[in-house]
């Protein structure tokens, strides 16, 4: 049995000395795709950029395990050298650095041709990072990027939060190839977590397990596409209600 990409146990993390995560626990496994629903301010970007030790989070108590390994003493440097790699919601503008140097110096991919052509990224290697890009290029070199770093967990905010419908499927075809989806399950290599406010990328994306996460910490685990009917009906308020047994989709209680 593999040992899981990421365990967090009773995680707190505060951000400008405000609590934003409280007592949260997860567990990804080899392979596995997890999506993480929720309301806006809930804390779900401050979960992902707290795994990555990104500044301004601080980790109050619990832990982080990546492949086993404790984070606590890591640089956002030798997490991601772990092979942790992110997509954010707001990825920042590199005045100065064009996207084929920075690509350059993160590529871990043998070739990145066929990607590049795929997310129509080709007339925008020269261009500085992100600069200017629009929401779809935004995502898409995101994207690029993910495809270059060949991380074993990738963690995506949002993917189709300012992006058309287009650019959705193009962005999922690129992840879906990243996660190696058309393998049998258990010889995919690479997990990751996603994001979503919508649900919308639940139609491009096979998703194993879904979580909602509110006011801090998980508040349900179990079938994704069940989870996101439940979420169409209820709204999220009708989570903090909610008595539904929380099953995972192998129906272990989790
Ligand atoms: P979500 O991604 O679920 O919409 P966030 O994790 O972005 O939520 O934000 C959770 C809360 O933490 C919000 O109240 C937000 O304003 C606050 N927050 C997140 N990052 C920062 C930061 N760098 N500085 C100050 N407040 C922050
Ligand atoms: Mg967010």
């Amino acid at each position: 049995m593999d040992v899981p990409v990421l365990e967090i146990s009773d995680l707190n993390v505060s951000v400008e000395k405000k609590e934003i995560i409280k007592g949260l626990n997860l567990s990804v496994g080899k392979g596995e795709v997890h999506v993480i629903f929720g309301p806006n301010g809930s804390g779900k970007s401050t979960l992902l950029n707290t795994i990555l030790k990104l500044p301004g989070y601080s980790i109050d108590s619990g832990e982080i395990r990546v492949k086993s390994q404790n984070i606590q003493q890591m640089s956002t440097d030798e997490i991601a050298n772990l092979g942790i790699g992110m997509s954010f919601q707001h990825p920042p503008k590199i005045k100065g650095v064009t996207l084929r140097n920075f690509l350059n110096a993160i590529n871990r991919a043998e070739d990145l041709d066929d990607e590049i052509r795929a997310l129509s990224m080709e007339a925008f290697l020269e261009r500085e990072l992100n600069v200017g890009f629009s929401g779809g290029e935004l995502k898409r070199a995101e994207v690029l990027k993910l495809y270059a770093q060949s991380p074993a967990l990738l963690l995506i905010d949002e993917p189709e939060s300012g992006v058309d419908i287009e650019n959705i499927a193009v962005i999922s075809k690129a992840i879906n190839k990243i996660l190696q989806t058309d393998r049998p399950k258990k010889q995919r290599e690479r997990s990751a977590i996603i994001i979503t406010h919508t649900g919308h990328i639940l139609n491009y994306i096979d998703a194993d397990i879904g979580h909602v996460f509110m006011d801090g910490k998980i508040v349900c685990t179990g079938n994704p596409r069940a989870i996101m009917e439940d979420i169409k009906n209820l709204v999220f308020s009708g989570c903090v209600t909610c008595t539904k047994e929380q099953r995972s989709e192998d129906g272990s209680l989790r």
